[in-house]
């Protein structure tokens, strides 16, 4: 079976090129452009990440904001009636948009849930990545049955997996999708650009607080599981 994958933007901001490429000096200027993705062809769409809400959009200062469920309607998919949505990680502009998608069950990794409910609060660096009320509501949602709790790899349709890699956050998992045009995998921030994969330049900051401890432990530096290189399996969008 192969499927169609939409991306579909929701917002963009500008950083620098300092920030998201490890120990890159340059204050080039970036954009950063913001999506979610689609998965159409199966019994029902799938959803790859969640977006965030026109509120979170305001305060994070995103440019070009579109709900994400009206990008989803352009492509004739009603965001209310998506049964499966696939969240790649926790940070805000992936996790923020959940409301969005009422009629879902959330697939993560049982690795993510535990660290942005648990140690990642403890830590001044980890608090600007996440929106405390949406993972408040997390631990509902958990609670009511909505949460679908995955380690490792899975596979969620025939040919559709979520696979941990890491890195970017503790529990970050990228989906491959059989296509006609080969396996794509849909890295999300395991590699936010092209740049990223080509030159092997990982993000900046490693987000892992338990990879960063392995690391030290091993006389590693910080950053060497930042990023995603495991995540190069397939074609990045
Ligand atoms: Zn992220």
């Amino acid at each position: 079976m192969t499927y169609q994958i939409y991306a579909l933007k929701y917002g963009e901001r500008d950083t620098k090129e300092s920030q998201f490429f490890f120990r890159e000096a340059s204050q080039k200027p970036l954009t950063l452009h913001f999506f979610i993705w689609v998965i159409l062809g199966g019994p029902h769409p799938i959803v790859v990440d969640t977006g965030c809400t026109a509120a979170d959009a305001q305060a994070k200062e995103l440019r070009a904001f579109v709900s994400p469920a009206d990008m989803l309607a352009k492509v004739g998919v009603k965001a209310a009636e998506v049964p499966v949505t696939l969240v790649s990680h926790l940070h805000w502009d992936h996790w923020g948009g959940y409301s969005l998608f009422p009629g879902s069950t959330f697939w993560m990794q049982r690795e993510e849930l535990e660290f942005w409910t648990g140690i990642a609060g403890q830590h001044e660096n980890y608090r600007s990545f996440a929106i405390p009320e949406s993972l408040a509501q997390l631990v509902r949602l958990n609670y009511s049955g909505r949460v679908k709790l995955v380690t490792g790899e899975t596979e969620v349709m025939p040919g559709i997996r979520v696979h941990w890699v890491g890195g970017h956050t503790a529990g970050l998992q990228v989906v491959s999708v059989p296509t006609a045009k080969g396996t794509v995998v849909l890295t999300s921030d395991a590699s936010h650009f092209y740049r990223n994969i080509e030159r092997r330049d990982h993000h900046q900051p490693a987000s892992d607080a338990r990879g960063v401890r392995e690391d030290r432990r091993a006389g590693g530096s910080e950053g060497a599981r930042g990023g995603g290189p495991r995540s190069r399996s397939g074609h990045a969008l």
